[in-house]
């Protein structure tokens, strides 16, 4: 399952939530009921638990953009 980040403007907290491709995302903090909103660190989408995709890392150290 991927996770998806999220800022929450209720808690002013990071959420890290999970659910499917085919899911829409969460617009709403189950937690607190504040407003969710995409938080974008990295293109790519991190699989958690998941030991198959650690090639990823060495084949291409990503440039450091500014
Ligand atoms: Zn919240």
């Amino acid at each position: 399952m991927p996770v998806y980040l999220f800022h929450c403007d209720g808690c002013k907290q990071d959420v890290e939530l999970t659910h499917s491709f085919s899911e829409p995302h969460p617009k709403k903090h189950k937690g607190c009921g504040g407003k969710l909103k995409r938080t974008f660190t990295a293109p790519e989408i991190v699989y958690k638990g998941a030991g198959f995709f650690h090639t990823d890392k060495r084949l291409d150290p990503k440039p450091e953009v500014e």
